[in-house]
């Protein structure tokens, strides 16, 4: 029962914070030319909604976790990291072998897979695959800016930080999202995707760093304030304590907030992008034929069949530990 428990909670309060990846995607819809957020804003609800459909996929879909991370260390110093993130598929395949590209993570792969799998959905006007896609995009780009999906470090299980994963990326958050500015200017056509994702994650990479060691002195000076317990759901759980999470907050001078902006700008700039390269097809014409009805009912249907299977592979969060 326990493990069920946790299991639920997990699924519930994914990576990034599932509230963080609905905002973020939420966010990317205002950044967006008048031709397409006509089309966005209509569908704004599914399009925050299933910003978190990727993590619900991670424990129903075989091939599906490895897709939310990148592990730069196991690749060694930073230019041979430069290179898994400008490498294509095929050559890396070759190079390090695909079980060990998968165990290791293919964020970076896989976002340039939903970018181009946007495009075709924009080519083919067929709206339910462009929402889809949107979504999806919105959430690896989010992944991807996390600085521990970037790390074999992942939860600081390597330093004695467990836990430490949901403490940055869902409970500061939490905490403090009231406080964070999300405006970044419009949303840019990028020509070419590879470079900004690379710089994307290896800036990432470079924070997990400072994420890791800054808890880590943290906790050297406050351990005892470490944990409170909260009512959350139906239950008490025990949760990082606010006081010891604005300190943390405060050694990280916006690193969340700005990780968010990022994300935001990336996931407009490839929305925008996608739709420029497939032509500029006409959005406003799409939403007023677009069954949304009928759609809802479907990706409904789809969500509550995902929501029955509960299996954990990598744990990217911490799991309460009541
Ligand atoms: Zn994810």
């Amino acid at each position: 029962m326990k493990k069920i428990l946790a299991v639920l909670c997990l699924f519930l309060f994914g990576q990034w914070g599932f509230f963080s990846h609905r905002m973020i995607n939420r966010h990317a819809v205002f950044l967006l030319p008048p031709e397409m957020s006509v089309f966005y804003k209509e569908n704004l609800e599914f399009i925050e909604e299933a910003a978190v459909n990727p993590d619900r996929r991670r424990y129903a879909v075989e091939g599906e976790a490895e897709c939310h991370f990148i592990d730069l260390d196991v690749y060694g110093n930073i230019g041979y990291d430069s290179l898994i993130l400008f490498i294509p598929w095929d050559s890396a395949v070759v190079k390090f072998g695909e079980d060990s590209i998968r165990k290791h993570g293919i964020v970076h792969w896989n976002l340039e897979r939903t970018y181009y799998r946007l495009r075709e959905a924009f080519l083919t006007g067929d709206p339910s695959r462009i929402l889809s896609a949107s979504a999806d995009l919105g959430h690896y780009v989010g992944d991807a800016h996390v600085p521990l999906h970037t790390t074999s470090n992942y939860d600081g299980q390597k330093t004695g930080q467990t836990g430490l994963h949901g403490f940055w990326e869902t409970r500061l958050p939490e905490l403090y999202f009231q406080d964070y500015e999300y405006f970044t200017g419009q949303a840019n056509y990028i020509p070419d995707r590879r470079p900004p994702v690379a710089l994307g994650i290896l800036n990432a990479h470079k924070l997990s760093q400072r994420v890791l060691t800054e808890e880590k002195i943290l906790f050297s000076e406050s351990a005892r304030t470490k944990f409170s317990f909260e009512s959350k759901g139906y239950g008490v759980q025990k949760m990082v304590s606010p006081e010891y999470a604005a300190a943390y907050h405060r050694r990280q001078d916006g690193m969340v907030e700005a990780q968010l902006k990022h994300s935001i700008k990336m996931v407009a700039d490839l929305w925008y992008s996608a739709w420029v390269e497939a032509g500029q097809p006409d959005l406003k014409a799409l939403a007023k034929n677009f069954d949304q009805k009928g759609f809802r009912e479907s990706r409904m249907k789809e969500v509550n069949e995902l929501k029955l299977i509960l299996k954990v592979d990598r744990p990217h969060e911490a799991v309460p530990q009541n």
